[in-house]
């Protein structure tokens, strides 16, 4: 904690780049498009450019397509994101052959020495290069461009610094993501993120508390806590004492956090569900696989016992907590039996939701020199098998539901059908007709109907 930097206004030491936008982009009416790929933690950091980018004058546009500055903050966890990112820049050529557009590349993907490479060899019309560690300095670039006309690769390997008072453009609603903490220092052998995003570093919790105060002035009922670990929080308070002043701030309704990685989710974290009024009956916790053998591969430093005696403290605590997770088929090494505890695991714990994938490797990681040893019609096969057994428990826990009341948060109302859709602490997408509600109220709703993934009620 001593080592990392908190800086302050920094939008105030940037004025002079600031103003010169701004005189020019009003004049001009100029707009921006972000197109954000990835996790919840990109799409913070976008709102952050947003709100930058408004700071400085420009406009957001309805399209990549009108747009004068369009940014796409890329991810680089899953091959199939890259892809799609080349197939993007392609694109934007086109416009670019038409009139000025300046295009900008950040976010994970950029953090990679040969990505950067290959898009000045292959792709030499993007304009702006940059990292996670820099968006803040997302103006002076742009000024760089306009201005002077030159093309800015900037790449920080990593930051002690963690910076503050950035303005930020939310989607107006009743939610919003607040970071906690950046980084990561556990090396999954899968896993780019820590080279990514570099090592963990915490906000200062007044910082943090402060800004969900603010939130909560501004009709934000519900917050995510957000950060790659957050258990290892470190900002003045541990996370379980963190999260008991959250509960205390008045008019916030509901706390929510991710990702925790299971070994660091402690005791005293576990024993807040239940007693803390405001903290949802949800959690996220990623187990990736339900074998030791693929487990101890990964570096995950935890059991497939060691994480179910976690899940089972945790329903002891809140017998009606869900869960979702995370998991990976088709690691290298991977045999039939390794999907047979993943399944077995499945069937333990009876999530309500996962996001599954199949394994891809990633340039820099130490999975990426292991022999890669399951062909692909094996992973689609143990895919198939494993959501099959995952879809069967999702579609029957929804079915047991029927007859349930749950507490929803509505974040929608439609116009014209009236019909409201909202989530229950426990983290279910309901909808139902609306009968003088508005976004942001909690109402009471009597479960009516199962979907596959969602549930359909009636207010009382
Ligand atoms: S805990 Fe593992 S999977 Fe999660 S961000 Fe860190 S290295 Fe990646």
């Amino acid at each position: 904690m001593k080592e990392i930097q908190i800086v302050r206004d920094t939008v105030l030491n940037q004025q002079y780049a600031i103003n010169d936008l701004y005189r020019y982009n009003l004049e001009q009416n100029k707009t921006y498009f972000i197109v954000t790929f990835g996790c919840q933690m990109n799409e913070h950091d976008s709102e952050k450019m947003m709100g930058l980018l408004e700071l400085c004058g420009f406009k957001k546009a309805d399209s990549e397509e009108s747009a004068d500055v369009v940014i796409f903050n890329t991810c680089a966890v899953r091959e199939n994101a890259e892809l799609k990112i080349y197939g993007n820049i392609g694109r934007i050529k086109k416009i670019k052959e038409k009139r000025d557009v300046i295009l900008g590349l950040c976010g994970c993907m950029m953090q990679q020495k040969h990505i950067i490479e290959k898009i000045k060899k292959s792709y030499p019309y993007v304009d702006i290069i940059f990292g996670t560690h820099n968006y803040h300095e997302l103006p002076m670039y742009i000024n760089e461009v306009l201005f002077k006309k030159n093309k800015i690769v900037n790449l920080l390997e990593d930051s002690k610094a963690i910076i503050e008072d950035l303005p930020s453009k939310r989607k107006k609603g009743v939610k919003a993501f607040v970071n906690i903490m950046q980084g990561c220092n556990n090396f999954c052998t899968f896993c780019i993120v820590p080279y990514t995003r570099g090592r963990e570093k915490s906000r200062e919790y007044g910082d943090i508390i402060k800004e969900i105060e603010e939130l909560v002035r501004s009709g934000v009922k519900e917050v995510t806590l957000l950060g790659q670990n957050v258990n290892s929080y470190s900002g003045g308070i541990t996370f379980a004492e963190l999260l008991e002043k959250i509960n205390e701030i008045e008019g916030l309704e509901r706390i929510r956090f991710m990702t925790s990685h299971p070994k660091d989710i402690s005791d005293e974290v576990i024993d807040k569900f239940g007693k803390l009024e405001k903290l949802c009956e949800y959690l996220h916790l990623p187990v990736q696989s339900g074998s030791n053998e693929i487990l101890k591969r990964m570096n995950r430093r935890y059991t497939h016992e060691a994480y179910l005696e976690k899940i089972n403290k945790l329903k002891k605590n809140v017998p009606e907590m869900t869960f979702s997770t995370d998991i990976i088929i088709g690691f290298p090494g991977e045999s039939e039996a390794d999907v047979d505890k993943t399944i077995e695991l499945i069937k333990e714990v009876e999530y309500d939701s996962a996001f599954t994938f199949i394994y891809s490797k990633r340039v820099g990681t130490p999975a990426a020199t292991f022999d890669d040893d399951v062909s692909d019609d094996e992973k689609h096969q143990r895919f198939d098998r494993m959501l099959n057994a995952l879809n069967d428990i999702v579609i029957r826990k929804n079915s047991e539901r029927v007859g349930k009341v749950y507490e929803v948060l509505v974040e929608a109302v439609d116009d014209n059908t009236k019909l409201a859709t909202g989530r229950s602490r426990e983290n279910h997408l309901i909808s139902f007709h609306a009968q003088n509600v508005s976004v942001g109220d909690l109402v009471d709703v009597t479960i009516v109907k199962a979907k596959k993934f969602s549930l359909e009620g009636e207010m009382i």
